[in-house]
């Protein structure tokens, strides 16, 4: 009801009254001291045990917004949001008053007090924070270039106690760059298979055309390059093939060890079989003893056949191409050495892309699908091999892949 220092005035007061009414009745001057001092020392007794209680409980029906429980405040947030890869903003009243270290970094020390519309200079985030939490408002909103043009990130935001919330920024630019990579794959195919399909139409259109007098030398050329185009989109569906197949295998390590030396020796006897000339130039380098690595098979005989196989085509004829396996340090390496034209030193770092080619139609004669080196780097990395291409204009090319011997930690 009252609370603890008006309820010791009055009490002091009513021990006062009664000691003024005890003597206006007659009472001894001793007594009635005696029983003031005790009237004072029962009020001080409760007064000193008494709880602030009545001191709380006004905070807790009035309180200053800043008590509210916010997880803002939370002695454990900021060192948790440090933690997070994520950049977090916490912000009340629009005011930064916490980011963590990804946020820091992004955006700078600078944004810890400022208001977070400036903070995170940005058309879409300005429009979008006016009326976050909002009935109805987006969840999410993307910003296109930022923080700088070709980048994207979005920013999504939680409403807390008061005028607190959390606001989390994820990178997307990633994700925007395999779209894109996976778009330009399905176009980048479907113009390959489209040129030889159109010229396997032309020819097949004009053998069937009645008025055409195609003489048997005529046909016979006109259907030979009907099936060299037919065999470069066989070559290509293979290829393609290839390259899902391994990639739905990446992250399976191969589990068995297998001999390469075994591997390179049936590639090449392979080629030597078949029809090319070139095949009959490969000069093979094995050592003795056999060299294991942990790996599959099937596979590391695509790569050895795809090094082997540029090396014929775009090596010089006439000139040797050297195929080597050498045990070094702990680790087997796979070299393919030729003399050609080389590749310039810009071109290096592209080869390995999906149909990229230095020379298009050179490629294209030589029946190249311009997957071959991409499908040798996703081999060679599930592998945990390292792949090395160094070339010199002029001179020639090696192709080298090195991976962890069998038994050997990667
Ligand atoms: P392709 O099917 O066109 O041969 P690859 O992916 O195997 O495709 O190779 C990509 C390009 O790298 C080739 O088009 C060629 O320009 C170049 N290249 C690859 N190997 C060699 C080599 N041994 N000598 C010169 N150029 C090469």
């Amino acid at each position: 009801m009252f609370d603890r220092l008006s309820s010791l005035i009055i009490a002091l007061t009513m021990v006062a009254i009664a000691a003024i009414l005890s003597a206006l009745a007659g009472g001894q001057a001793l007594t009635i001291t005696l029983l003031a001092l005790a009237g004072c020392a029962a009020a001080a007794i409760v007064y000193a045990s008494s709880p602030a209680a009545t001191n709380a409980g006004a905070d807790t029906h009035a309180p200053p917004s800043s008590s509210v429980p916010s997880l803002l405040r939370h002695p454990g947030f900021a060192r948790w949001a440090d933690e997070e890869a994520a950049p977090m903003i916490g912000t009340t009243d629009n005011i930064v008053t916490l980011a963590n270290k990804a946020a820091i970094r992004l955006l700078g020390p600078h944004i810890i007090g400022a208001d977070i519309r400036t903070a995170i200079r940005h058309p879409a985030a300005a429009e979008w924070l006016a009326d976050a939490g909002a009935a109805g408002a987006r969840q999410e909103v993307s910003l296109a270039d930022f923080p700088r043009p070709g980048h994207r990130w979005t920013m999504r935001a939680a409403m807390l106690s008061g005028s607190d919330r959390i606001i989390i920024l994820s990178d997307r630019s990633a994700i925007d760059a395999a779209d894109r990579m996976r778009s330009d794959f399905v176009a980048n195919a479907s113009h390959e298979l489209r040129t030889p399909l159109a010229a396997i139409l032309g020819y097949v259109e004009t053998l069937q055309d009645a008025e055409s007098d195609a003489g048997g030398d005529t046909r016979r050329r006109f259907l030979s390059i009907i099936e060299r185009e037919a065999r470069r989109m066989q070559q290509l569906v293979l290829d393609l093939l290839s390259i899902s197949r391994i990639e739905a295998d990446r992250f399976r390590r191969p589990a068995a060890p297998v001999e390469l030396s075994a591997i390179v020796s049936a590639s090449v006897a392979q080629l030597r079989g078949g029809g090319d000339p070139r095949a009959q130039e490969i000069v093979l380098k094995l050592p003795e003893a056999p060299l294991s690595i942990m790996g599959d098979e099937a596979q590391l005989g695509q790569l050895v056949h795809n090094i082997i196989t540029n090396a014929m085509k775009y090596g010089r004829a006439g000139t040797p191409i050297i195929v080597a396996l050498e045990r070094e340090a702990g680790r087997v390496e796979l070299s393919v050495t030729d003399e050609g034209d080389g590749i310039e030193r810009r071109h290096l770092p592209r080869l390995t892309e999906r149909f990229y080619r230095v020379d298009e139609a050179r490629s294209r004669s030589v029946g190249g699908t311009g997957l071959g080196l991409a499908i040798v780097k996703h081999i060679s990395e599930r592998h945990k091999g390292e792949l090395d291409i160094a070339s010199e204009v002029g001179r020639g090319t090696r192709v080298s892949v090195s991976f962890p011997a069998a038994g050997e930690r990667a």
